[in-house]
């Protein structure tokens, strides 16, 4: 079958003939490839940067990013059934038995780093025509999503950091919603910060949950993405014309800064502008570049005297992936314009590996496999 491959010793990326996988397990399943999206992980995976092949192998399918539909189960399956719509998770357990958070199936938190990732470290991925699976990694999406399931996982990025956000700041007992109904960050102030998929997708998530929601972008021209943050509540603010500094001062006590532009500098300069009682999230990844001067004795003293927390996060948990079907469903009701405007292309496999190893257009670009 067919599978987009990375051979790094060789820096190639291309098509390959994958040997198609078979259900061996009584709780596998086979599913069949929908729609994979490209993020900028894949990129720097298809630029040689990142990224591994499983042991073994001189390549590694890419793709982590998916919806499939199950074609066939194991005898014990019960999870899922044929014809559902599924998003296979991405991180997998380490085998440590000493691993405490893997053993609890938070690999998430893996703390030997010898976790795999399909699709990025040490296992296969998703950008090929069918994937076999143990049912446990699969988290079923409604047939009415079939057109966006596949931003379930970028999607799981701010699930899980905003999940972390209710659990840190029962510390403020007094932010909890006055009223039922009231939604749980009613009267707060986030800015995002990147107006990418993970930016928007983490911005539709705050404004859903109540926060006055700003995002703080560089794009321009025609990645300008201002009309469609505005069109789901959010404000606007370009980079370009309006620092850190001023950004803070616009918006008053900044209580939530959500990092999606895997830009240190940027985030550094908003991280001297959080508010008080303020957390600060980093979802970013960045390359290593040189380093850059940051004003620390200001940022601890504000750390201290502000009782700020900063938080990094990475992807997913089950929870996490729940979460983030059932927002998928509340944003295709709320804002069914913006959401469907995140998908900015669909490209067929055969093309595909052109288009991770190109620069990026758009917003959201995608693989469709059928
Ligand atoms: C993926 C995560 C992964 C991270 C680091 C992200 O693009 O969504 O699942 O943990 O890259 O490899």
């Amino acid at each position: 079958m067919k599978a987009v491959a990375v051979f790094p010793v060789q820096r190639r990326i291309g098509l390959v003939d994958h040997p198609e996988p078979s259900v061996s397990s009584p709780t596998e399943v086979k599913l069949r490839m929908l729609e994979v999206g490209v993020c900028g992980t894949d990129r720097e995976i298809a630029a040689f940067e990142y990224g591994s092949p499983p042991p073994g192998s001189e390549y590694l399918v890419i793709g982590h990013e998916s919806l499939g539909e199950v074609v066939e189960v194991g005898a014990s399956a019960t999870r899922v059934r044929p014809g559902d719509l599924v998003v296979p998770m991405v991180r997998r357990p380490c085998p440590d038995p000493s691993c405490a958070p893997c053993r609890a199936a938070r690999q998430d938190f893996c703390s030997t780093g010898e976790f795999t990732e399909r699709g990025i470290r040490g296992a296969h991925g998703f950008m090929t025509e069918f994937v076999v699976d143990d049912e446990r990694y699969m988290n079923v999406v409604p047939p009415g999503l079939r057109r966006v399931g596949v931003l379930t996982e970028p999607l799981t990025i701010a699930e899980k950091a905003v999940l972390e956000v209710w659990k840190v700041q029962q510390r403020l007992p007094w932010l909890r919603p006055a009223r039922p109904g009231q939604p749980p960050g009613h009267g707060q102030r986030a800015v995002v910060l990147g107006a990418g998929p993970v930016g928007l997708l983490g911005a539709m998530v705050l404004v859903n949950a109540g926060f006055e929601t700003t995002v703080y972008s560089r794009a321009s021209g025609p990645r300008d993405n201002s009309g469609l943050v505005r069109s789901f509540g959010a404000r606007y603010v370009a980079a370009e014309g309006v620092t850190t500094t001023q950004l803070a001062e616009q918006i008053g006590n900044v209580d939530l800064v959500y990092e999606a532009t895997g830009a240190s500098r940027v985030a550094f300069e908003m991280l001297e502008s959080l508010g008080t009682n303020g957390i600060f999230l980093f979802t970013g990844v960045p390359g290593r570049k040189g380093p850059i001067e940051v004003d620390t004795d200001l940022i601890m003293r504000n750390l201290v005297l502000k009782n700020q927390l900063v938080l990094g996060t990475v992807n997913a948990d089950r929870d996490a992936y729940r979460g983030a079907i059932r927002h998928l469903a509340t944003f295709a009701s709320r804002w069914p314009q913006a959401l469907g405007r995140l998908i900015t292309s669909r490209t067929p496999l055969d093309e595909a590996p052109a288009l991770v190893a190109g620069q990026p257009t758009g917003i959201k670009s995608v693989v469709v496999l059928e």
